[in-house]
């Protein structure tokens, strides 16, 4: 097919990476190329993954979904960012946000220099931000008139990672003309011309399924770029040391108990336990280092968080989860891409998994080869782009780490201190912490198209944290302007506490009710 047009896209899973992938090209390429899924029916999407960025709300816009129906079919509920607790010495009081929306005036002036010099007792961002007190008690980002997918505070979703994908596959199925396959994969038919291209998928049951480009989405066995092509894992285990989990569901103690708008994320001796509020339940999981802490000392610290947070001691046994922290050396390779786990994982501090499903999605659509003759550049850029975004995602988690100041050494654990090893800190992230002794990290850091975390995100962290470099105030910035938005940011909040609802009223509302759709 060297210059005939692409027609044929085959996406090989059906986790949320092969909907989500299949949603936004059937989308976007309508009537242009037929977008098949195969999935098989002995091997079960992962089922985690339970937490999105913000971006999802302009993905389920870009596939045609209503925001009302999406909350009702995954028991979804609106997260506003993530606290932190106990990750900076461990101490009762230990606690941050890390929120969706940017500090007011953000990039207008320096806000860090002035905070620093004026109103250090002040946590950075509860002074520069209306979204942590919004957070802290329980409000939606919106009322029931806003418009679906508006937002008055920045927001994402909690979800039911099984609901969200058995919603997207009747969306792309019914509404978008995916054609569906159920059947497993055995391997592949390389292409007659001996270029190694894969030419068809060689299937249990219905022969073979031919198509001219490939997605591979089948999760962590990567069947395609990993199995077939060999294309290795970039370990990055020496840099972030989790490697397992242990899940559970949990019910809330009382039906109309509150909904937390915030991933919570709370440290323990060797890793952390997240704890993702929906409608009906709690999903909550420890993410643990195997070389720090055993099975059992795992779960024992995740029943405690349970009936410590619940008071509930009742709890199905934990469902364990082992990864291999890494992302492969390349992501498209000849005409066959990697999307979701299948192109690597790393722990899901920041949650930023599905988010990356979500830009590679729309990276393929956006730049979707026309030929095979293009097929080539296309890949180069894309494989580019995001071996940049792994490097920026594991950098900015690490900083989660690097900043700790917990020991645990009591504990008998030497996860946190091997954490602050030089050796274990990209070089890249030990030069800007140099830099940001001196000054708060900018927009000037982080300038490629590619980039995942934005500069106010790593100003969130670094201060939440308490680092201690001084961010001298340069001549032109300004003071005054500081103050102005600081206080803008205490006037929002004083507005909106009492005109939001709490999360699930709101979503109570929602279910019967719908949003407005403009
Ligand atoms: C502990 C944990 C917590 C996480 N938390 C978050 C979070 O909060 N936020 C976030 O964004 N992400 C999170 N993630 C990541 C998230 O779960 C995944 O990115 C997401 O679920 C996408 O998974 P997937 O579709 O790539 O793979 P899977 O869900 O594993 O799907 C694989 C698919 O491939 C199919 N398949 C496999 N082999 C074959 C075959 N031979 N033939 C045909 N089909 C086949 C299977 O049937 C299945 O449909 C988390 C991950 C883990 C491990």
């Amino acid at each position: 097919m060297d210059s005939s047009l692409l027609q044929q896209i085959v996406i090989v899973g059906g986790g949320s990476a092969g909907w989500l992938t299949a949603g936004v090209l059937a989308a976007d390429h309508a009537g242009a190329v037929q977008v098949t899924l195969i999935e098989s029916p002995d091997v079960a999407p992962i089922g985690v993954g339970e937490g999105t960025w913000p971006s999802m709300r302009d993905t389920l816009r870009r596939i045609g979904v209503l925001e009302s129906d999406f909350l009702r079919a995954c028991d979804a509920a609106f997260k506003q960012g993530s606290r932190f607790d106990g990750w900076v010495d461990g101490s009762p009081a230990d606690h941050y946000y890390h929120p969706f929306v940017l500090p007011q005036g953000f990039g207008e002036t320096d806000l860090v220099a002035h905070w620093q010099s004026s109103h250090a007792g002040i946590p950075f961002a509860d002074l520069v931000s209306f979204q942590p007190h919004l957070c802290a008690r329980g409000r939606a980002p919106k009322q029931a008139a806003t418009p679906q997918f508006a937002a008055v505070a920045n927001y994402g979703y909690h979800l039911d990672a099984g609901k969200f994908g058995s919603f997207l596959k009747a969306h792309c199925i019914e509404k978008l003309g995916v054609r569906y396959v159920c059947d497993h994969v055995l391997g592949v038919h390389s292409h007659s011309d001996g270029s190694g291209d894969i030419a068809a998928l060689r299937t249990a049951s219905q022969g073979p399924l031919a198509g001219d480009l490939f997605i591979d989405c089948t999760g962590m066995k990567s069947m395609l770029l990993g199995q077939h092509y060999g294309v290795p894992l970039l370990s990055q285990q020496h840099v972030l040391f989790n490697d397992s989990a242990l899940a559970v569901q949990v019910p809330y103690p009382q039906p109309d108990a509150p909904i937390a708008s915030v991933t919570a994320a709370t440290a323990q001796r060797a890793g952390w336990i997240w704890d993702i509020g929906l409608p009906t339940r709690r999903g909550i999981g420890h993410v643990y280092s195997s070389a720090h802490c055993s099975d059992d000392q795992a779960d024992t610290a995740l029943r405690a968080y349970i009936v410590a947070s619940s008071g509930q001691a009742d709890i199905p046994t934990p469902r364990k989860i082992t990864f291999s922290p890494g992302y492969r050396e390349r992501f498209w390779h000849r005409n066959c891409v990697a999307v979701g786990l299948s192109s690597g994982f790393i722990e899901p501090l920041e949650a930023s998994a599905l988010a990356l499903v979500e830009m590679a999605a729309i990276a393929i659509s956006d730049d979707l080869p026309a030929n095979r003759a293009t097929m080539a550049i296309v890949a180069r850029r894309f494989n580019a782009d995001f071996t940049y975004r792994w490097e920026r995602v594991i950098e900015f988690l690490k900083l989660h780490y690097v900043l700790s100041r917990r020991s645990d050494k009591e504990a008998g654990s030497d996860f946190w201190r091997d954490h602050r090893q030089a050796a274990s800190i990209p070089e890249r992230l030990q030069e800007l912490l140099q830099l940001w002794r001196h000054r708060a990290p900018a927009r000037s850091d982080f300038r490629s198209t590619a980039e995942v975390f934005p500069a106010a995100s790593y100003q969130y962290i670094l201060y939440g944290m308490g680092f201690e470099g001084s961010a001298r105030a340069r001549g032109k910035d300004n003071g005054e302007l500081a103050d102005q938005y600081f206080h803008e940011a205490a006037t929002l909040t004083a507005r909106m506490l009492p005109a939001l609802p709490d999360n699930r009223s709101l979503l109570a509302h929602i279910a019967r009710h719908g949003l407005p759709s403009i």
